[in-house]
C-alpha cells in the first residue's frame, strides 16, 4: 500500500508533545501547547497548497506575486477534542471556514453515529483539513471523512497528534487517498481503546473535565 502517512518529527513539536503527555500538565498549558503544535503541524500540512500569481504593485514597482489558489481552505473539527486544533490553524489561515462533526459510539454496534453536523459550503473545490488529536481505533476519523467525501470534497488531509498503528491501518484501508499527518505513532491500543502510552483523554485534558 502507498505510504500516505507523514510523521512530523520536528524537534519543537516533539518537545511540546512530551510536556502534553505528562499527567501533571494542567489544562491551560495543554491547550496552549496544542495551539502551538497545531501551528507547527499546520505549516507542514499546508506546504503543498497550490499557488497562483496575481498582479500587484509594491511602492517600488509592479510585480507578479504568489497567492493561495482558489477558495479558502476549510477545517473540520471532530468534536470535541478536534476543537483544540482549530485556533492554531486559524492563526495560520484566518479566512478558513470551520465545520464541526459530532460522533458518538453506539454501545450496541460500537459504530460511530452522527449527532451533529455543520459543514462549510463548496467543499468540492477547497482543501479540507480534518482534525482530531487522537487517531485510536480510526472509526470516528473514517466516518468523518466518509461524510466529507459525500459533500464532494477531494483534497482532504487528516491531522492528528498521536495515532495508534491499528487506527492508521484501519484508516488507510478505508481512505487510501487521504494523507494523514501525525506527530507520533505510539505503541498500541489498550482494552479501552486508549492509545498507549498516549496522553490520556484528549478532550478531558483540553477542557479540564474527567
Ligand atoms: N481518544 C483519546 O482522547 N485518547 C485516546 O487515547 C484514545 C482516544
Amino acid at each position: 500500500m502507498q505510504n500516505t502517512v507523514t510523521v512530523i518529527d520536528h524537534p519543537l513539536i516533539q518537545h511540546k508533545l512530551t510536556i502534553m503527555r505528562m499527567k501533571e500538565t494542567p489544562s491551560a498549558l495543554f491547550r496552549q501547547l496544542l495551539r502551538e503544535v497545531s501551528q507547527l503541524m499546520g505549516y507542514e500540512l499546508m506546504r503543498d497548497l497550490p499557488l497562483t500569481e496575481i498582479d500587484i504593485e509594491t511602492p517600488i514597482q509592479k510585480m507578479k506575486a504568489p497567492q493561495l489558489m482558489g477558495h479558502d481552505p476549510c477545517i473540520v473539527s471532530i468534536l470535541r477534542a478536534g476543537n483544540g486544533f482549530v485556533d492554531g490553524l486559524l492563526d495560520l489561515v484566518p479566512t478558513a471556514a470551520v465545520g464541526f462533526i459530532g460522533l458518538y459510539r453506539d454501545p450496541k454496534t460500537l459504530r460511530p453515529v452522527e449527532y451533529y453536523l455543520k459543514l462549510p459550503q463548496h467543499m468540492n473545490n477547497r482543501p479540507v483539513m480534518v482534525v482530531d488529536p487522537m487517531l485510536a481505533t480510526g472509526h470516528s476519523a473514517i466516518e468523518a471523512v466518509n461524510r466529507i467525501k459525500a459533500e464532494g470534497a477531494k483534497d482532504i488531509r487528516f491531522l492528528c497528534l498521536v495515532a495508534a498503528p491499528e487506527g492508521i491501518a484501519e484508516f488507510q484501508k478505508h481512505h487510501p487517498d487521504t494523507r494523514v499527518y501525525v506527530a507520533s505513532i505510539d505503541d498500541s491500543l489498550n482494552e479501552k481503546s486508549y492509545i498507549v502510552p498516549g496522553l490520556g483523554d484528549a478532550g478531558d485534558r483540553i477542557f479540564g473535565t474527567k
